[in-house]
């Protein structure tokens, strides 16, 4: 067992509705974050209990809220990311990023499923991003089954980071991606991926770094749809150098997300 290195994730979410986000969800997350060496937690929003896969302006505007709220009252843990839905008018995305980030402190960027990441929607949000120098989080899976409304696959990320060079982009879900995922991504240097999706899978985490380096691969959990120990665990015993770990964990996130570094 190698020595515990403090982490970062960037991939969670919160599950309880309401304007307010849960006191008890909240202690909960943090608590169980803690005790696995988890100090920072990037909040994507709730997507999944006040939205849907198209949410509404009004849907997005209370979700991203949330996150805000939860920011406010944890702001040594949660980082924001604001949610949008490209479908929605230029205006108010334009708008809801500007509370979100350039108002709220929030660091990135997050897409779901609402639109394709090749829909041409994408752009006033990629030029967003690019001007804010922020990145921007976007859900991927390769799936046997059926998609579930307009989800992409990890050949559309790389399509879309071959559009925006110049924006950093995270595509989620490791294991959903798998190894075809990560060849698809492989030579969009922008483009990296978080540790998270389904299942731990023996040896997709080294491959994963064998083909992107160490650099291009972030822990994520997507708690609390998945647990922090069991998507934690997937990493910290993964066959790889501690040093390749500890980028893995923190530094990659830490320098995409413009946190101070400090000495472990
Ligand atoms: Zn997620």
């Amino acid at each position: 067992m190698q020595q515990r290195s403090r982490a970062i994730d960037v991939h969670t979410h919160l599950n309880t509705p309401g304007p307010q986000p849960s006191e008890e969800e909240l202690e909960r997350a943090i608590r169980t974050a803690r005790y696995y060496g988890i100090e920072r937690l990037v909040l994507l929003g709730n997507l999944t209990a006040m939205g849907g896969p198209d949410p509404s302006m009004a849907d997005v505007a209370a979700i991203n809220s949330h996150t805000l709220r939860a920011m406010a009252r944890y702001p040594e843990t949660y980082i924001g990311f604001c949610y949008v839905n490209p479908a929605h008018p230029v205006s108010f995305l334009r708008d809801e990023i500007d509370r979100c980030v350039v108002q709220g402190g929030m660091k990135g960027l997050k897409l779901w499923i609402a639109v394709k990441a090749t829909d041409p929607r994408l752009e006033p949000v990629m030029e967003a991003a690019a001007e804010l120098q922020i990145p921007v989080l976007h859900h991927a899976w390769y799936k046997q089954t059926v998609f579930i409304y307009n989800e992409s696959t990890p050949a559309e990320i790389a399509e879309l980071a071959r559009r925006f060079p110049e924006v950093p982009i995270v595509m989620a879900h490791l294991t959903g991606c798998g190894a075809r995922g990560v060849l698809d991504v492989a030579d969009r240097p922008n483009v990296y991926v978080d540790t998270s999706g389904g299942q731990p899978e023996s040896g997709i985490l080294e491959y994963a770094v064998g083909q992107l380096g160490p650099d291009r691969v972030l822990y994520g959990s997507d708690w609390p749809l998945r647990d922090f120990g069991v998507q934690i665990g997937r990493v910290r015993d993964a066959d790889l150098p501690a040093d390749v770990l500890e980028r893995l964990l923190w530094r990659n996130a830490a320098r995409l997300l413009r946190i101070e570094e400090d000495a472990p």
